[in-house]
């Protein structure tokens, strides 16, 4: 090894102390660590503002300005007026305030950089950036790295001046070490910049054109890795692992599919066509459907299970709860009556007599279609011949219960699997959170459905809503109210929506012949399934709850979703829970109920909701307003890799050359064994490029 190794505390102007911070806030320990940490942002210092030209509709403005006065309102709350020869403008900050009052005398002059805003009539900038303005510094260009920082890191001395000396050492010492990760034919045929060439630029650029070139091969060779590495997971599944082949359709497709009482939409037929490309291929499928709510996904899986039944299969339905297995069972039913295949519902409250019963049906074969939740997982469930296995929901089950799944099979073949998710991922998630998954979407809704009325109102209209429910109510319509997790605490949050019940109990008595229902988290199952059935059965009006009624549950006589506090709800939980409606003939509405204190950001997030019902559009935009780590059904299972340079969110274009390329290196050399490919191997053993098997994402 060389520098390249050694600890970031040999470098001069790093002692122990230093050291322990980087690695603490930052978690750079080697100088190697250090110099593929990357500014994330620079500042042009040939384009400075003058005050007089700052607009609102700036993205960022920099201006260079001499403090003239800091008033701290509040301890929260610092005002600081700053002129430059054009005009005077205000600066606030809501956090750092001392460290900033202290900083920022008047009379000194400062960088600040930010987003201006009106506020009050005037513009000022909240949480500028603030730089010192130096002359001679590193950077050779006009361009200077600005690095992610923390309070303690500037309480500790490392600046942002200091980091850019920290880098400006590395790079001198251990620049020349640092080896090209990929192969010369590919630098060639996407006419990258080297890797050295990149560091140097990506934290000095010589101009914007150097840091476009750096920037670009530093980002497709991030993608590009990730690509190969979950792809050739892929390839090796496919090769490794034989599927059952089902060269039929056979008659009970047909029965089923010409007693539809409706025509399938185009995407339900394009994906039914992809699925039984799969299931003839000979290899397993591993396929992911994605399908917003009520797109119509269940139909897709009776079908594919009627092909493996074709096929002298069985299939297997799991839903994440007994209420949704139920549904998916009594309409699985009506699906199958003009066919031959007999269907059976396994929960947890089979009684003893029908489980057994049941496992003697599915190890003899006479059982063709089992819709169930875990139950379906337990040891003593043995197949005759399992031939595919429909998984409802995915995010709900956890990598074990797949794998379990799986070794239900004949043995001399696994089952083909089929994810189903109504949760819509953003394409450039998708392919990275389901690299190795073939992904297919239902991106076309059923005709008929129709458009939920969505509107967003303070707690201070809550009287006009009871109101509208009541009128709703009336109509024999049933309505959803839906309070928020909020604590930490468990018994708080129900508190929560105990305390929201009692106030809808008092709004709609039962002496006035009103019947509430509450569903939470802390109930026993047998409490839960009681009162959710007596909301699904129609006998109760109102159903208040958690977020458990988030997944699959069909109520088409419901016709109000109410979502309380929904500024604390992520876009994509909100979208899920207006899906609830809608469902019915009846035209339906989403309340959404806003707080006092609603930031705007979750402003904004409430208001795309009132202007779009479409998932994909939301779940785009929840990732461009959040970041791709932050979203639903992605949280549990996070990125399989974290990125360091290359965003999901914004470079999609450039993830899907990455993939395109990886498939095109691995077609031409599936074992990446040929003498030129020997770098992209050794590069994939590296720690970062250890993706997580695709069956732990779940
Ligand atoms: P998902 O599971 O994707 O949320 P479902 O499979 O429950 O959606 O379907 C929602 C509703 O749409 C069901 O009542 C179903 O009968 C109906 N449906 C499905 N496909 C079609 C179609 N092609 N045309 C009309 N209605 C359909
Ligand atoms: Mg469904």
């Amino acid at each position: 090894m060389g520098e390249l190794q050694s600890g970031i505390q040999y470098l001069s102007g790093v002692g122990p102390k230093r050291a322990e911070l980087l690695r603490k806030e930052l978690g750079l320990e080697t100088l190697n660590d250090l110099i593929h940490f990357y500014p994330f942002r620079y500042i042009d210092r040939s384009s400075i503002h003058n005050i007089a030209d700052v607009v609102p509709d700036m993205a960022f403005v920099q201006v260079r300005a001499r403090v003239v006065s800091r008033n701290l309102i509040t301890i929260k709350h610092l005002s600081v007026i700053v002129e430059d020869a054009t005009g005077r403008m205000e600066m606030v900050f809501f956090k750092g305030t001392k460290w900033n009052f202290e900083r920022l005398e008047p009379g000194r002059t400062f960088i600040f950089f930010g987003k201006p805003q009106v506020f009050n009539g005037k513009i000022n900038i909240v949480h500028p950036e603030v730089d010192v303005p130096q002359e001679g510094s590193m950077a050779q260009g006009t361009l200077t790295g600005v690095y992610a920082s923390t309070e303690k890191l500037r309480n500790g001395g490392i600046t942002g001046k200091v980091m850019c000396r920290l880098q400006a050492a590395a790079l001198g010492l251990c620049l020349g070490e640092v080896k090209e990760t990929l192969p010369d034919y590919i630098i060639r045929e996407k006419g990258l910049v080297s890797l050295q060439y990149a560091l140097k630029n990506i934290h000095f650029p010589a101009d914007s054109y150097s840091l476009q070139k750096a920037q670009y091969r530093l980002k497709f060779e991030e993608l590009f890795f990730l690509q190969l590495s979950l792809l050739k997971q892929k390839y090796i599944r496919c090769r490794a692992e034989k599927g059952i082949v089902m060269p039929k359709v056979g008659p009970d497709f047909h029965a089923c599919y010409n007693a539809l009482p409706y025509a399938l939409t185009g995407a339900q037929q394009r994906v039914i066509r992809e699925i039984r490309a799969d299931m003839m291929s000979g290899h397993q499928m591993n396929r992911l459907l994605q399908g917003d709510v009520g797109s119509g996904k269940t139909m897709v899986a009776v079908l594919s299970c009627l092909i493996a039944a074709g096929n002298g299969c069985q299939a297997c339905i799991m839903a994440p709860t007994e209420v949704l297995a139920q549904q998916h069972y009594a309409n699985i039913c009506r699906y199958l009556s003009p066919t031959k295949v007999k269907c059976a519902l396994l929960t947890g409250t089979t009684g003893a007599k029908d489980r057994r019963a049941i496992h003697a049906g599915l190890q003899e074969g006479s059982i063709g279609i089992i819709v169930g939740t875990h139950a379906l997982i337990e040891d003593d469930v043995v197949f005759r011949r399992l031939g595919l296995a429909v998984i409802d929901e995915q995010h709900r089950f956890g990598v074990d219960q797949r794998s379990r799944l799986w070794a239900k099979g004949p043995g001399d073949a696994a089952p083909h699997v089929l994810v189903m998710t109504a949760t819509p991922i953003p394409r450039t998630l998708a392919m990275t959170l389901y690299g190795d998954l073939d992904v297919s979407v239902i991106d076309e809704m059923p005709p008929g459905r129709k458009p939920v009325q969505t509107m967003l109102i303070g707690q201070n209209r809550r009287n006009a809503m009871y109101k509208f429910m009541r009128e709703e109510i009336a109509k024999g319509r049933q309505v959803f109210v839906v309070y928020p997790m909020i604590f930490e605490n468990e018994k708080m949050d129900i508190s929560n929506v105990e305390q929201g019940c009692e106030e809808i109990m008092q709004a709609f008595p039962l002496k006035d012949g009103y019947k509430v229902a509450i569903v939470h988290g802390q109930q026993t199952p047998e409490v839960k399934n009681f009162n959710m059935s007596a909301f699904v059965e129609g006998r109760a009006h109102i159903l208040v709850s958690t977020t458990v009624i988030e997944v699959g549950v069909d109520v088409p006589n419901a016709s109000v979703m109410v979502i309380q506090s929904a500024q604390r709800f992520g876009l994509s939980q909100l979208h899920q829970l207006r899906g609830r409606v809608g469902r019915g003939a009846e035209k339906s509405y989403c309340i959404l109920v806003k707080d006092v204190k609603t930031s705007s950001e979750a402003q904004r997030r409430l208001e795309l909701m009132c202007r779009t019902e479409d998932g994909f559009e939301i779940a785009e935009e929840d990732m461009r307003m959040r970041g791709p780590g932050d979203l639903e059904g992605t949280q549990q299972s996070g990125l399989p890799v974290s990125l360091n340079i290359a965003s999901l969110a914004r470079d999609g274009i450039l993830l899907s050359e990455a993939r395109a390329y990886a498939e095109k290196v691995l077609d031409a050399d599936p074992g990446l064994s040929r003498v030129e490919n020997a770098p992209l191997v050794s590069e994939l053993k590296k720690d970062k490029y250890n993706v997580k098997d695709y069956s732990t994402i779940s």
